[in-house]
């Protein structure tokens, strides 16, 4: 059982990564702004109305500047879910969703066009029918597989269509990718959950996201989540390029010993984020594992965090062909403090289980 005094080990970064503490500072203290009334809502012209839309300016300018886009590209919204959403929902003409999407944007288009992926879960190649609006991600939240986006972007734009690009796991890590529209979350960044962003480097056929009152253009109207967008930007300050080199080498570590223990790699056989990782443990069904380790205060997932808390096969590992391991494997994700230490815990409690499975397989 877990010792309670002891921190547990994190290891669900995918899902959400800790609040930065210079996020957590920045909210409070734009919070405090806002309780004396020297901010006030960034639209207003008055002098508090100002000074709240200086600081949504520079909070702007910092987060496009990290991200490697344009201020005026920037719609933020509540969150990536909006972002795929109100541009998928809001699409007039024929939308393409690659299989292993978020159900951010599969749920978004019940109906739409599946992409089918190979076994290594990237996009085979498809039919681009005039004017589509094309939905990949560039690293799949279940196993980090990336997408080759900018050969998927000559492919859509040589069919006249238009590419969104979720970028929510892949933001910071890799370089802005080249597709007409991106979806960002803070919340996978040490900002707040409640904040994201739409990048709209092309505007053509967008809809407004919502109408109101014209804020962010007119493609997202609502007042502006000021705590938010503060947070989201002090966590981007707070950001150390080199993190996922290390990171890179601790999921190399955590995979070779997987391996030596009987797992298989989900997606091994793509170019993967260096953060995530999809362990198969053949024998051992999801849950028994996510439970072992849960009672050790390891915290990992099985896949996608769902609302509900509850467990279901992976759809993903299902869009790949991997019928069995859709039900026995496990998510593990490293942040920017994962340590050796960490890995070592994980392999405390997981180990057992890799063993029995093994003398049963025996
Ligand atoms: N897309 C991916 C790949 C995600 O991992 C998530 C969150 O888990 C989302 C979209 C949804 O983002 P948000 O929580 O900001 O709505």
């Amino acid at each position: 059982m877990q010792d309670d005094k002891r921190p547990p080990t994190y290891l669900d970064w995918a899902a959400t990564a800790p609040l930065r503490r210079q996020a957590a500072d920045a909210i409070a203290d734009a919070a405090a702004r806002l309780a004396t009334g020297e901010w006030a809502n960034p639209s207003s012209v008055h002098a508090s109305g100002r000074a709240a839309r200086r600081a949504l300016a520079a909070a702007r300018a910092a987060i496009a500047e990290f991200a490697g886009v344009s201020a005026a590209s920037l719609v933020f919204t509540s969150g990536a879910t909006e972002a795929l959403a109100g541009v998928i929902r809001g699409w007039r003409g024929p939308v393409l969703v690659g299989a292993t999407e978020h159900a951010a944007a599969l749920e978004a288009a019940p109906d739409a066009a599946r992409l089918a992926v190979d076994r290594h879960g990237r996009i085979e190649p498809f039919d681009m029918p005039e004017g589509a609006l094309v939905v990949v991600q560039q690293a799949n939240n279940e196993t980090g597989v990336l997408q080759d986006v900018a050969a998927l972007a000559r492919r859509v734009h040589d069919g006249g269509g238009t590419l969104l690009c979720d970028c929510v796991q892949s933001a910071g890590k890799l370089a802005a990718p080249p597709a007409d529209m991106l979806a960002l979350s803070a919340h996978k960044m040490g900002g707040p959950a409640g904040v994201g962003a739409l990048v709209l480097r092309c505007g053509d056929g967008i809809q407004p996201l919502m109408r109101g009152g014209g804020q962010e253009g007119g493609l997202r109207g609502g007042t502006e989540n000021l705590l938010g967008i503060l947070g989201w930007a002090a966590a981007l300050g707070a950001w150390e390029r080199g993190w996922p080199d290390r990171a890179a080498a601790l999921r190399t570590l955590l995979e070779e010993r997987a391996v030596a223990a009987g797992a298989l790699v989900n997606g091994s056989g793509a170019p993967r984020l260096p953060t995530i990782s999809s362990l198969h443990l053949p024998g051992v069904p999801a849950a028994t594992q996510l439970m072992a380790l849960d009672m050790a205060g390891v915290a990992v997932s099985q896949g996608a965090a769902c609302s509900s808390g509850t467990l279901s096969a992976s759809r993903v590992l299902a869009a790949m062909g991997l019928g069995r391991a859709a039900g026995e494997s496990i998510r593990v994700s490293l942040g920017w403090s994962t340590t050796a230490d960490d890995i070592e815990r994980f392999f405390d409690a997981w180990l057992p289980l890799a063993s029995r499975a093994r003398a049963h397989a025996a």
